[in-house]
């Protein structure tokens, strides 16, 4: 059956439903809510080939009616133009304050289609249908959105919850098999920042977390309660919400590094070798013990995620350079980082005194 994870923000609650053939209950399920509302639909055309079909149906079903504007596909459509494209077809499709902007996809529509909805009449109601297993437990959930400019990735955007979130479980299974384990070092996140025991039921399971059924629906179920447990304590991040960051210091610098050239390195590749750094870095300051460290390294890579930067196809800059993409203000590069760094499995930590000179010979004898 459906899974329900209720995203606890002070008058401004929301649901996350979650279960297989999800989709097909959209419309059904925004008509209880939103009485009424009409909605534009943004997807990209590799899932618009796998799954529009289904929700414009299922929003038929319900009288709703849609318009629906698709995209293209990438971390490129996350930019000035499409936010342009969108704006110009919610309003091109009369589309009302208290109406919809639907996105369905993964976290580049949902970073995209949020930004839209908050910005087009000063804020529009907004729904995610998340395709990606990154965008089930992570982006749709927490209402970050945004979208990147020539000068760096999500510079620019705001925070925009959205009214409801629907993962549906089985449209992972047209996911690509890269694009899944990508995004399932975002689930091994949410064990190794404060829930060991799942993370050692990961450990055990991940087969058929992969497989899909009712271990797929809990380990996107429980990255969900997790985070939204964090967003709730601190929507705005002035404080833990940085915890979600856990592997993010090196995977961004890594990122940058090789250009994002997604052949080279997805996202959630960056993140599951930063999460082996963040370990190793920690057995370095004396924080945790090698034994943890080891075991992390270990199940990230039985399923297939890489953990050293020896891992990452290509050439990589010198510990220098890669420094500078973790200090990106110049000012920091002789003082001190932020860095998320950790006890032991699921005891991370936010350290807001880590010596750059101490990150630095730690690259380099990495
Ligand atoms: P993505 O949206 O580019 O999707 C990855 C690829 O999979 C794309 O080619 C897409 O077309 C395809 N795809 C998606 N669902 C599919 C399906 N069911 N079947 C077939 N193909 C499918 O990338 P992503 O990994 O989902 O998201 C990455 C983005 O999310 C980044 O821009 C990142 O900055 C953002 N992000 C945002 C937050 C947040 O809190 N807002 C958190 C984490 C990441
Ligand atoms: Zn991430």
């Amino acid at each position: 059956g459906t899974v329900r994870v209720e995203v606890d923000l002070a008058g401004r609650s929301y649901d996350i439903l979650i279960g297989d053939g999800l989709i097909a209950s959209c419309g059904s399920e925004i008509a209880r809510r939103m009485p009424s509302v009409r909605c534009a639909i943004v997807t990209d055309s590799n899932v618009a080939a796998a799954h529009l079909a289904t929700l414009v149906e299922s929003l038929e079903r319900a009288g709703i009616e849609s318009a629906t504007i698709t995209l293209d596909p990438g971390e490129k459509t996350k930019s000035f133009a499409a936010l342009e494209a969108v704006v110009d077809g919610v309003l091109g499709a009369r589309l009302e304050r208290g109406d919809l902007v639907i996105a369905l996809g993964g976290g580049v529509i949902g970073d995209l289609a949020g930004f839209a909805a908050g910005i087009v009449r000063r804020g529009m109601g907004f729904v995610q249908v998340p395709t990606s297993l990154l965008a089930q437990v992570d982006s749709s959930v927490g209402g970050k959105t945004g979208i990147n400019t020539a000068r760096g990735k999500n510079l620019v955007g705001l925070f925009h919850q959205p009214r409801l979130v629907v993962a549906d479980t089985a449209a992972l299974d047209t996911l690509p098999p890269r694009e899944f384990r990508a995004g399932y070092a975002e689930v091994v996140k949410y064990g190794l920042i404060d829930r060991p025991d799942f993370f050692a039921w990961l450990e055990k399971d991940w087969r058929a977390v992969f497989t899909g059924g009712p271990a797929r629906q809990r380990a996107i179920a429980e990255s969900c309660r997790a985070k939204a447990e964090i967003v709730a304590r601190d929507e705005l991040e002035t404080g833990e919400r940085a915890l979600l960051n856990l592997g993010h210091t090196f995977g961004h610098a890594l990122e940058a590094a090789t250009g994002y050239d997604g052949a080279r390195l997805v996202h959630g590749e960056g993140v599951a070798v930063g999460m082996a750094l963040a370990h190793r870095f920690s057995v370095r300051l004396n924080q945790c013990s090698a034994d943890d460290a080891a075991r992390v390294e270990a199940h990230l890579g039985e399923v297939g995620l890489p953990v050293r930067m020896a891992d990452i196809p290509g050439s990589l800059p010198g510990a220098e350079q890669l420094l500078s993409y973790i200090a990106q203000d110049k000012k920091v590069l002789r003082g001190a980082l932020t860095f998320i760094l950790t006890r032991g499995i699921g005891r991370s930590y936010i350290a807001r005194d880590v010596p750059a000179s101490e990150v630095l010979s730690f690259i380099q004898e990495n």
